[in-house]
């Protein structure tokens, strides 16, 4: 399979031999497209947080999610300072999705290393502000040891809804119809955001 390179319109581009390093390296982590868009488009709101707050086992377990994260406040100012950002999409079919199991664990794993390891090719080629958002909570361990010390300190990023981000709101501005996984036999998708300039 290999990564789509998806544009839009009126949106500052990377060199194109850049995105196909990237897409390239995407490939081996499973990431089926890569969309240079405007963080413009990155809708922020503050009724995310409820979705972190209530209902969700991660709250206040987890460096990669709030209350350890920005507040939307912030999340809004961080995005400002960028002018061009890069969505991952990729599908994953996993019947066990909504159980805890090692098989989604290594997937997410999976997702989230490459996600980090493309906005380090990013910095290295001199887009020194690349960070990105990525997709879940962390996975890296099995259990987070939050409040104590992050044990993989390098790794660890916010995740798009920890940013107080509407991804769902965000995707559909793009033009992109989310499929939601409506059933354990659904595939689903896994989004991330690199910030990059
Ligand atoms: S790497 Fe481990 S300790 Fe650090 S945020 Fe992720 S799950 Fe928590």
């Amino acid at each position: 399979m290999e990564t789509k390179v998806v544009s839009f319109k009126n949106t500052a581009m990377l060199p194109p031999s850049l995105l196909s390093r990237l897409a390239e390296a995407a490939r081996h982590n499973g990431i089926e497209s890569l969309r240079p868009f405007s963080p413009e488009q990155i809708i922020v709101a503050e009724w995310v947080q409820l979705k972190c707050r209530y209902g969700c086992s991660n709250f206040n377990r987890s460096w990669c999610c709030p209350p350890a994260t920005p507040t939307p406040e912030k999340a809004r100012e961080i995005i400002a300072e960028y002018s061009l950002a890069l969505l991952l999409e990729s599908t994953h079919f996993l019947p066990n999705f909504y159980r805890d199991d090692g098989r989604k664990r290594a997937s997410l794993v999976r997702c989230w290393k490459g996600t980090v390891s493309l906005e380090r090719a990013l910095f290295l080629e001199g887009y020194h502000k690349a960070f990105s958002l990525v997709g879940e909570s962390c996975s890296l361990c099995k259990k987070c040891v939050y409040p104590r010390n992050c044990r993989f300190p390098r790794e660890k990023r916010p995740s798009l809804e920890s940013f107080s981000i509407d991804v769902i709101g965000t995707l559909q501005g793009l033009g992109i119809t989310p499929n939601l996984a409506a059933d354990v036999h659904e595939a689903f998708k896994y989004y991330a955001v690199i910030l990059v300039t």
